[in-house]
C-alpha cells in the first residue's frame, strides 16, 4: 500500500490545495481510517436515493472547493429523518451557499450517515519545517479547543508511541468511560494514529491533515469531518 494516493496526485496536477471532503475521506478509506459511510449527489432525486440506501438519519453538506468552513456557509444539516426533509435540506444547503458566496462553485451535495454522538476525539497532522510531519491527538470540543489538552509525536510513530498519545492526555480517563459514559475503543484510535502517521508518511505533499472529529464508540469508530491541506 505504498502506492501514492491518485487523489492527492490528481488535486495537486490541478493546483488545488484543500481536498475535498469527499476526496479526504477517500484517501483516509484506503488507509483503513473509518469514515462515515457518504454518496455524492448530484441533484435532490439522487440525495433521497442515496439517503434511502445509507439510512436515516442523514446528514447532508456542500461540496465545493471554494467552501472550506462548510457550517460557516450553513452548509451541514444534522438528523435528516426521511425524503422529504432530505428535499427540502438539499435546496436549503444550495441556496444558503449562493447567498453567503455567490461565486462558489458547487460540486455537489455530500449525503451519509449520521454518526451517532459519543466520546469525541481529534486526530491531526502538520509538517513541521524540521521535523517533517508530525501528528497530535486530543478529545475533541473544549478539551482541544479551551484547555488546549493535546499531545504531539514526530511521524512516524511506533504502537507504544500511539499508546502513550492517548493516555498521556488529561482527559484520558474520560475514554476508559465515566458514569454513564460507556469504555471507547481505545486499540481502534491506536490503528487510527498509526495509519495516519503512514499517510502523511507516504504523502510528504500533505501540508495539514485534521480528522476532526472522530467519534469513538465501545466497539469502532467513524470520522465524521476529514481535512487535508497539501503544500
Ligand atoms: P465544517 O466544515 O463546518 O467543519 P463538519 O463536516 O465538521 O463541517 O460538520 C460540522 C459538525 O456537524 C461536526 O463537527 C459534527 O459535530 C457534526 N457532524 C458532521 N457530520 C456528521 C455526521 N456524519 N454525523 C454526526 N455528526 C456530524
Ligand atoms: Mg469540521
Amino acid at each position: 500500500m505504498s502506492k501514492k494516493s491518485s487523489i492527492i496526485l490528481e488535486a495537486s496536477k490541478e493546483g488545488r490545495k484543500h481536498l475535498l471532503e469527499t476526496e479526504a475521506k477517500t484517501v483516509c478509506m484506503k488507509y483503513g481510517i473509518p469514515v462515515t459511510e457518504f454518496e455524492l449527489a448530484k441533484d435532490r432525486v439522487e440525495a433521497v436515493e442515496f439517503a434511502e440506501k445509507i439510512g436515516y438519519p442523514v446528514v447532508l453538506k456542500i461540496v465545493s472547493s471554494d467552501v472550506i468552513h462548510k457550517s460557516d456557509v450553513n452548509g451541514v444539516i444534522l438528523n435528516i429523518k426521511d425524503a422529504g426533509e432530505v428535499q427540502k435540506a438539499y435546496d436549503q444547503i444550495i441556496d444558503s451557499v449562493k447567498k453567503h458566496k455567490p461565486d462558489a462553485k458547487i460540486v455537489g451535495i455530500l449525503v451519509q450517515e449520521m454518526a451517532p454522538t459519543s466520546t469525541e476525539v481529534i486526530v491531526g497532522a502538520t509538517k513541521d519545517p524540521q521535523f517533517g510531519p508530525t501528528l497530535m491527538f486530543g478529545l475533541g470540543g473544549i478539551f482541544v479547543e479551551i484547555l488546549k489538552d493535546v499531545t504531539f509525536r514526530i511521524a512516524p510513530i511506533t504502537e507504544d508511541e500511539a499508546r502513550e498519545m492517548i493516555t498521556e492526555v488529561k482527559a484520558y480517563p474520560l475514554l476508559k468511560g465515566y458514569r454513564n459514559r460507556p469504555p471507547a475503543d481505545i486499540e481502534t484510535i491506536i490503528k487510527i494514529l498509526l495509519n495516519t502517521s503512514r499517510l502523511v508518511m507516504e504523502h510528504q505533499e500533505i501540508k495539514e491533515l485534521d480528522l476532526n472529529p472522530i467519534m469513538v464508540y465501545e466497539k469502532g469508530a467513524k470520522t465524521v469531518d476529514a481535512r487535508i491541506i497539501l503544500e
